[in-house]
């Protein structure tokens, strides 16, 4: 690395991953860099095109869905962040706006909400960014990110911006075109790839006018939901497994988990949530090998119980 890179506050040297993954599990990674808005993007494709940081470049938002490897990860992590909210999200007329993939989903829900744009109601309490809502087709509450996205921006290694038309996401349940393999960057369980090396770099969402008191009404009963059923105070990844297709009507993973009889089995420092059974949450010290063996015992338990075999929703990426 160059060694002026390593004086710049926004690029850090050999840092852990853990601190950059709401279940605060990951090992060393050679360098993360913070990234806001277009121009800083396009610094970090050309200083890795002088090869003045590490590669590959691995893209994230807040690490709210990745389990990162205790083993580390070589090259750089490149986080994106929204520095200033207020440049970060261009509002226009009748409830469209522009969003820089760094800008935080509980932040929009409420920006949306004040201005009386109905739509982004179920984003208030999911920690993540626009640009990991726009790879994982977030949703909550029976409501998806695709259903709020007309298009999406990328910014290719050498550049340039493509803006993608949302039909051609490829949409599903928590999947989308550019959930699939990168093949610039680990591989991970999941579908879907972007562009080659190619970043989320903003979207283009539309909501619906309404009363802001609507819309804040909604906003306080999807928080106040997830405070009742949710270990938000604790460090987790949010949903483990994805809801089967198959199985008795109604029944969510969480509930196949529970009625198994899993809540509370820990592994190391990683335990089923008692609040949750498809949150497992790191009670203290957890890695990500204690979360593997959470994950592959409640799956052969579930499989053993239920006959059902559930996929995990989260993002598990390989040294
Ligand atoms: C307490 C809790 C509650 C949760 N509740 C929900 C919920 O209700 N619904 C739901 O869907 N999810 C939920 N999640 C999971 C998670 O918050 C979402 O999947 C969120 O969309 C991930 O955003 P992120 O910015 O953290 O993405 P990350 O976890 O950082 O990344 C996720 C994936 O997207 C890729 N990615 C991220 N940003 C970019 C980019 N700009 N360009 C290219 N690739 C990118 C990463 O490489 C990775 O593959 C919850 C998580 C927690 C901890």
């Amino acid at each position: 690395m160059g060694a002026g890179l390593s004086c710049s506050p926004r690029i850090r040297p050999c840092e852990r991953l853990s601190r950059f993954s709401s279940i605060r599990i990951g090992g060393p990674v050679s360098a993360v860099i913070s990234v806001s808005g277009l121009p800083e993007m396009e610094e970090v494709f050309s200083l890795r095109s002088r090869e003045e940081i590490p590669g590959p470049l691995h893209f994230v938002g807040r690490g709210s869905n990745i389990l990162f490897p205790d083993r580390g990860l070589e090259g750089t992590l490149v986080r994106l962040e929204a520095a200033d909210l207020s440049s970060a999200c261009r509002w226009r007329e009748g409830g469209e706006v522009y969003v820089e993939a760094g800008y935080p989903l509980p932040a929009l829900a409420r920006e949306a909400a004040r201005r009386g744009i109905g739509g982004f109601e179920f984003l208030s309490g999911i920690p993540g960014t626009v640009g990991g809502a726009t790879v994982m087709n977030a949703g909550a509450g029976g409501r998806e990110w695709a259903s709020l996205c007309r298009s999406v921006t990328i910014m290719t290694p050498a550049g340039s911006l493509e803006t993608l038309p949302a039909e051609s996401m490829a949409y599903g349940y928590r999947t989308s075109l550019f959930g699939r393999k990168r093949p610039s960057g680990p591989e991970e369980t999941g579908s879907g790839h972007l562009p080659e090396g190619s970043v989320v770099v903003g979207a283009l969402l539309s909501g619906f006018l309404a009363r802001p008191e609507e819309c804040q009404a909604g906003l306080a009963r999807h928080l106040e939901y997830r405070k009742k059923t949710q270990p938000i105070d604790e460090p987790s990844l949010g949903s483990v497994f994805r809801n089967p297709s198959k199985g008795p009507p109604g029944y969510t993973a969480g509930r196949l988990i529970e009625e198994a009889g899993l809540k509370g089995e820990f592994r190391g420092g990683v335990m089923v949530s008692r609040r949750h059974a498809n949150f497992f949450v790191n009670a203290g010290g957890g890695c990500e090998r204690d979360f593997r063996e959470l994950l592959d015992y409640v799956s052969s338990r579930v499989r053993e119980h239920w006959g059902i075999v559930l996929e995990p929703e989260v993002k598990v990426w390989n040294a």
